[in-house]
């Protein structure tokens, strides 16, 4: 008999959590206006809210903590990362920041300006902010696939490379500063890029002059789905794939709290002298100096031991497989989730879930809150709340899609709690014809609303309400 594959580490520290009461959690999200981000973190059971700075970290990093270098320039810890970025990613040049979007705000400072056109695949929301905070705009370019939950194509991150061309043809060249690519995609659902769409979009922008940028955030997942899924790396490392990954591109944006394994870190890294000369000016302006960027010592070590990690085949093989352990649960429940299972996160789709609950009454929020009284889960909705109102009309926007993500923190649960979710969710779906109401919203803020929102049960009865299921506004 073949033996399994198990996880290629064991655990030498664990973290007890609270087993509450349905009647317990029933009162905290009625006194949290049912809205999960405001429940202090005793109060869940499993968190999925995200997966950004959630994971555990190895041994290993945890020495690096321990034996951080704290010099202000020129740290030790420093050098590590450094040579990692040199070495096992390719790029010469590195500035650490505090967060992703810390190393967004400083290459965009010298790259963005009013009235560019920012190209890529699904820019991540911070990623869109820092280019529309410039009055520049960001492009959807992702292919037409990604859209459709059922489509199985195994790259849904992919570039379209039609529309990008239109986009080089649309404008000139002097207001693309540069095209980006998300690996994976993670407002498509955590999707992967192909290797061979990545250059086919290096190849068109060399055509027509225009950079090819990296958020970089989860690398190392999507060169496992490249691996996986496209024959010619079937034979290569992750580390083989990931430098070849990065030689297409002129440097990246990191959030280091996903694929470096870290709590807090970002990475810009680059391979021109003069642009990291001039961006280290404004690195030094928002972050702190060259060789710390708003981190301590000890960050920088455990992220560069994070990143030799994370580019290990067997932890990455253990980190995908749980995920896709979860969306297969689902299936067999017959749940309606996004297909394939992308890499960080499972996505549940609400409108088919709650066929009883409006759209008006944020049937992905009233899915997560079910799932909270349920058993103590905290997901994310990813739907109207999210996409906040139009900005001239004040009424709600539907975007194509209400999902509700659970997404994994990396090495943090188990097999069982995988199976605990999945009994959960299936729970709710047997009684789903009974749940006839969502949410209404009692306050909001102006933009970013789904932070912040406060909400009650809604009153409606919704078979008056069924026939207002609107079609997709944007
Ligand atoms: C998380 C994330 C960011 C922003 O990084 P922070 O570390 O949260 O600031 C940018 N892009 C992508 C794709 C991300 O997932």
């Amino acid at each position: 008999m073949e033996l399994p594959w198990v996880e290629p580490y064991k655990i030498k520290m664990t973290e007890d959590i609270y087993i509450s009461t349905r009647e317990e959690r029933e009162k905290w999200i009625e006194e949290a206006g049912f809205n999960l981000f405001n429940l202090t973190s005793e109060k869940v059971f499993v968190d999925l809210l995200t997966d950004s700075g959630t994971g555990a970290m190895s041994d290993k990093q945890w020495a690096e903590i321990m034996i951080g270098d704290e010099s202000y320039a020129g740290s030790q810890s420093f050098l590590k990362l450094k040579k990692v970025v040199n070495e096992v990613l390719g790029l010469p040049y590195a500035l650490p920041t505090h967060q992703g979007r810390a190393a967004e705000n400083v290459l965009f400072s010298v790259l963005v300006k009013e009235g560019f056109v920012v190209p890529g695949n699904s820019h991540f929301d911070t990623t869109k902010g820092h280019i529309e905070f410039r009055k520049a705009h960001a492009v959807d370019c992702t292919i037409d696939e990604a859209f459709d939950i059922h489509d199985l194509h195994p790259f849904k991150g992919n570039i379209d490379v039609n529309k990008l061309e239109e986009v080089y043809k649309s404008h000139p060249k002097e207001n693309i500063p540069f095209c980006l690519i998300t690996v994976t995609c993670n407002t498509s659902g955590g999707q992967p890029v192909s290797m061979e769409n990545i250059k086919a979009v290096k190849a068109l922008s060399d055509k027509y002059g225009i950079p090819v940028y990296f958020d970089a955030a989860r690398f190392a997942e999507n060169a496992y789905f490249i691996k996986e899924r496209e024959d010619a790396y079937k034979d290569k490392s992750i580390k083989e794939i990931v430098k070849e990954m990065f030689s297409y591109g002129e440097g990246f944006t990191m959030s280091a709290k996903k694929d470096g394994l870290v709590n807090i870190g970002g990475l810009l890294a680059l391979r021109d002298e003069n642009l990291y000369r001039t961006c280290g000016n404004f690195g030094i302006i928002y972050e702190g100096y060259l060789t710390y960027g708003g981190l301590a010592g000890r960050d920088l070590g455990a992220l560069a031991q994070g990143l030799m990690e994370s580019t290990e085949h067997t932890y990455l093989k253990a980190r995908i497989n749980q995920v896709e352990y979860l969306g297969n649960k689902l299936i067999e429940f017959g749940i309606p989730v996004q297909k394939p299972i992308g890499g960080h996160a499972v996505f549940v789709d609400a409108l088919s879930f709650l066929p009883n609950v409006p759209r008006e009454e944020y049937a992905a929020q009233t899915l997560a809150i079910e799932l909270y009284k349920e058993a103590g889960i905290r997901g994310v909705e990813i739907g109207t709340l999210l996409a906040d109102r139009d900005p001239e009309t004040r009424l709600d926007r539907f975007p194509k899609l209400e999902l509700l993500r659970l997404a994994i923190p990396r090495k943090t649960y188990s097999y069982n709690h995988m199976d605990y979710i999945a009994v959960a969710l299936k729970n709710i779906y047997d009684r789903r014809n009974e749940i006839k109401s969502g949410l209404e919203i009692v306050w909001e803020s102006p933009i970013l609303r789904h932070f912040t929102v406060e909400l009650k049960k809604s009153n409606s009865v919704s078979n008056v309400l069924n026939s207002s299921r609107m079609n997709d506004k944007i």
